[in-house]
């Protein structure tokens, strides 16, 4: 047998060194290499089998990882094509690596991307390999060969003894990577990696208890499934291989919701499923992912630039030869085959859920609130996507009844356009919180959304942005007769010093609420509305919704804000207008008096205003000049003491401050003591 020495055809000095330092980030990956070349020579072998090239026993075709802890050895072993002497030296010692120290520099942080460029898979053995042997037989009829290299560009290749077809590849583990040689941690590489190769993967053998322990089996462990439902024909898959296969990628996550099989080979190639899955909550998100193949080899599970953003959130698989995996993710990003990848993902997601909206309405509608998340994601973030899912998105309002865009605004089109042709969607975020004023809504005729996600504050915005002469208002902005506006604004129900007796009266049983603003007002809402009624301006509410998210440090402005609301008394309720009516009969005598005495003394104040408007400062008498501050002051006292006069009424009137309690507590805004009060008052009144 002769023996042949040299040097590895490398341009650079010794690659080696740079394999072990730039590569070190991700050293697991080179089981994956090793693999995935063994099961392509078998595959190989396979291809030659089918076209009549090889035409022996194929035999049992299998890939085996074996550990050695003592010899501190992983072998990967494979009964594939083998090379002869000439195809080590073609494959194995000639590596192209042109301008390596640029291209080093350039993906010093990618070390995937060194590796599948350069074709170094199987170099990725030095990362965790003081020395590296290949036993290899080819199918042709030529001798064996070993071949040997210990981290230094010279290798050896000679003769050896190898019966049997196929390679093994032995990595003499180096000190600093002992890790490597443990039984768990090849197991879960090879499940991380592996799992789905298309040739039965083999690490030892299956185990079961015995006598309390753990013992070998005679039967192999095969740690792959060979044929993953994605590598079916969606014909021949039922729903339950569906489920099955799910199960196999997230063994303890819930039943998904729907399914999307891909299968693409033109413009480019792309195989795989992916599930809505049903989120409970954030935790999740993280935790289950797409994850990404290339031939049945993982790859990633960040996926990320490939997958639009919006479906990153999907679980499942997806397989693609095509997509280049070890660039750098802004590479990927600007890569014209990639961007097709993502919108064809895209636009299968939409016709898979178009067709699920088609056939079966009504399980798309149960399945609405765990899906719309998904749904409401890609309308956001996802121009094309927006327009396909106006078919089948979903409005649900608070009887739980489901429409379609298309179908609510010719629900509502009728009782909901105001005098500006503005189409008014009302909306709730709380059936509880809110059930005061959804009831209101509703008594008036109109329908009431519920929006209740935690995305639907944003796809008000967007939607508001997107449709025509469209309003989203929430239920409790405005009492129910303003909350679409048919009318022009009609003149006041009553006079000003009326409007302030009424609001006065309230206002001195008002609570005062911690971060938070009442502003008192009049209307005539109907007998039948409710007396009184707390809302909260939508713009308002929005701006300090939006400053919460802090996505704006503009908005924080109106974060600092008090909450601001409106208490909205209803004349035409007999209980507001009885406490009117009261305060009329036993107040109107004085109160007259001191608006004569004070339209009085304003008359006074005019004239001399009248007067000093010929003059300049300096020419009006000083006397004149403190006759005027002394009018302004016995106004100003005429006014307190009107406004006590309205306040001890008010205090004489427990239905006051019952009525703004009550009001409070329909906005959930009665709290603490004063709602402890409230509570104690009403028991009270019932004695
Ligand atoms: P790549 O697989 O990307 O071509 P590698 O460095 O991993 O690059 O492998 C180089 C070549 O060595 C392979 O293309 C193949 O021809 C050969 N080779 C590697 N491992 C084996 C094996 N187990 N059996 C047969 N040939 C192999």
């Amino acid at each position: 047998m002769s023996k042949n020495k040299g040097t590895i055809g490398v341009t650079s000095d010794n690659i080696f060194p740079v394999i072990k330092k730039f590569l070190y980030s991700d050293h697991e990956i080179f089981l994956r290499e090793m693999v995935s070349n063994a099961v392509d020579a078998v595959q190989k072998l396979k291809i030659l089998a089918q076209n009549g090239e090889f035409k022996d026993e194929l035999g049992d075709l299998k890939v085996e990882v074996k550990l050695d802890e003592k010899a501190k050895t992983i072998t990967i072993s494979d009964n594939g094509i083998g090379m002869t002497a000439d195809e080590i030296e073609r494959y194995i010692n000639q590596i192209a690596f042109s301008g390596a120290t640029d291209f080093l520099d350039k993906y010093k942080d990618n070390p995937n991307a060194i590796i599948g460029h350069f074709g170094l898979g199987f170099y990725s053995a030095f990362m965790v390999s003081k020395k590296v042997e290949i036993f290899t037989k080819s199918y042709k009829d030529v001798p064996a060969q070993h071949w040997t290299c210990d981290g230094s560009p010279e290798f050896t290749l000679e003769e050896c003894k190898k019966e049997t077809r196929g390679t093994e590849i032995v990595l003499h583990i180096d000190d600093d990577n002992a890790e490597f040689l443990e039984q768990t941690r090849i197991a879960a590489m090879l499940h991380k990696y592996c799992k789905f190769l298309p040739i039965p993967i083999i690490f030892g053998k299956k185990k079961e208890w015995k006598d309390g322990k753990e013992v070998d089996t005679q039967q192999d462990n095969v740690i792959n499934n060979t044929a993953p439902a994605w590598t079916k024909k969606p014909a021949d898959l039922k729903n339950e291989d569906y489920a099955a296969f799910y199960q196999e990628l997230y063994p303890y996550a819930e039943e998904p919701l729907f399914n999307i099989h891909l299968n693409v080979d033109f413009p480019f190639s792309l195989t795989g499923i992916l599930y809505f899955p049903k989120i409970k909550n954030n935790v999740e998100i993280q935790k289950n992912k797409i994850q990404l193949y290339c031939n049945q080899v993982f790859v990633t599970d960040s996926v990320e630039g490939i997958v639009p953003d919006f479906l990153t959130l999907l679980h499942g698989v997806l397989d693609s030869p095509d997509i280049p995996l070890n660039v750098s993710r802004s590479y990927l990003q600007s890569d014209a085959n990639v961007k097709k990848i993502s919108t064809h993902i895209t636009k299968k997601v939409a016709d898979r859920l178009q067709e699920i909206f088609k056939n079966d309405r009504k399980q798309f509608e149960e399945k609405w609130d765990a899906l719309k998340i998904f749904i409401i994601y890609g309308m956001l973030t996802d121009e094309k996507f927006y327009e396909r899912a106006l078919d089948f998105a979903l409005l649900k309002n608070c009887d739980g009844k489901c429409f379609t865009f298309g179908e609510y605004k010719e629900l509502i089109k009728g009782e909901q356009t105001d005098k500006n042709g503005t189409l008014t969607y009302l909306y709730a975020n709380s059936l509880t919180e809110q059930h005061v004023y959804i009831e209101a809504a509703k008594a008036k005729g109109y329908d009431v959304l519920l929006f209740d996600g935690q995305l639907d504050t944003h796809l008000i915005s967007h939607l508001e942005q997107k449709l025509e002469k469209v309003h989203f208002v929430r239920v409790d902005s405005d009492v129910p007769e303003k909350l679409i506006q048919k009318k022009d604004e009609q003149k006041p129900v009553l006079s000003a010093e009326e409007t302030n007796a009424l609001t006065t009266i309230f206002y001195a049983q008002l609570p005062q609420i911690e971060k938070t603003e009442i502003n008192i007002s009049v209307e005539n809402f109907g007998a039948e509305a409710n007396p009184v009624i707390v809302t909260q301006n939508e713009f308002m509410r929005r701006m300090k919704e939006m400053s919460a998210t802090g996505s704006n440090p503009m908005m924080s402005f109106y974060g600092e804000m008090p909450d601001s609301y409106n208490l909205v008394l209803n004349i035409a309720n007999p209980s507001i207008s009885k406490i009117f009516d009261e305060q009329k009969n036993s107040l109107s005598a004085e109160i007259e008096q001191i608006l004569a005495e004070i339209s009085d003394l304003e008359k006074q104040k005019n004239d001399l205003s009248e007067k000093h408007k010929k003059l300049k400062d300096d020419e009006v008498p000083l006397a004149e000049k403190e006759q005027k501050t002394a009018l302004d002051k016995q106004i100003a006292d005429l006014n307190i003491k009107k406004r006590d006069m309205y306040g001890a009424f008010s205090l004489k009137k427990p239905q006051v401050k019952q009525l703004i309690d009550l009001a409070l507590l329909a906005g959930n805004l009665l709290k603490g003591k004063d709602l402890a009060e409230f509570v104690k008052r009403s028991f009270e009144g019932l004695r």
